[in-house]
């Protein structure tokens, strides 16, 4: 429909896959030979890079069950990845947790930058974290990934979230994995699936 209108080529793609794209092409997967992108946002995007390749079949890391019995995901699944690791959960978490629905972004980071004498805030990141690692790991294994990518507005988060997932991640990885597996913060955030988007064929 697009096409009609504009009467030049349109291309579809999945926005976390464009988001890989960009980091592969320009960003921190640039050097990969199998690497994974994770865009951790509202939801849990994917990009895995076979032999330097992107594997089209191989998508929604975000909905691999991790927790048996587990919360409710918008795709019908109970405990997917994406109910406990995504950005948007730990939002509402903190949001649930101070009882104001109407917490922006800019404020959740704020509390979380402050949060020392909260113990409650520190026990919402740690959790958080613990899934999110539990993730990552998994992906590392199943993909002998040589890079992981972290992407979407956690990067926005990198100062509280970061340092803390990288010792996570050395506490639940064993060392084959820790030795295969180089986790980095993506080289763009947002604007990846934008960036991405230009590249597809
Ligand atoms: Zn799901």
């Amino acid at each position: 429909m697009i096409k009609e209108k504009i009467n030049i080529p349109v291309y579809v793609k999945n926005d976390g896959m464009c988001a890989g794209l960009a980091e592969k092409e320009y960003g921190s997967l640039k050097e990969s030979t199998n690497g994974i992108f994770l865009g951790i946002g509202t939801g849990i995007g994917t990009a895995v890079f076979i032999q330097g390749k992107l594997v089209e079949q191989i998508r929604s890391a975000g909905h691999m069950i991790i927790e048996r019995n587990g919360k409710k995901c918008g795709c019908g699944k109970n405990g997917c990845y994406e109910a406990y690791a995504s950005m948007q959960v730990l939002k509402n978490n903190i949001r649930e947790y101070f009882k104001d629905g109407t917490l922006t972004s800019e404020e959740i980071l704020e509390i979380l930058k402050n949060q020392d004498n909260i113990n409650k805030v520190e026990d919402i990141i740690k959790e958080y974290i613990e899934y999110l690692a539990i993730g990552i790991s998994n992906m590392s294994r199943i993909c002998s990934a040589d890079t992981i990518a972290i992407g979407g507005s956690f990067v926005h988060y990198q100062e509280i979230l970061f340092g803390r997932l990288l010792d996570e991640l050395d506490r639940i990885m064993i060392p084959l994995e820790k030795e295969q597996t180089k986790v980095k913060l993506a080289k763009f955030d947002n604007n990846a699936g934008i960036i991405g988007a230009t590249l597809i064929k």
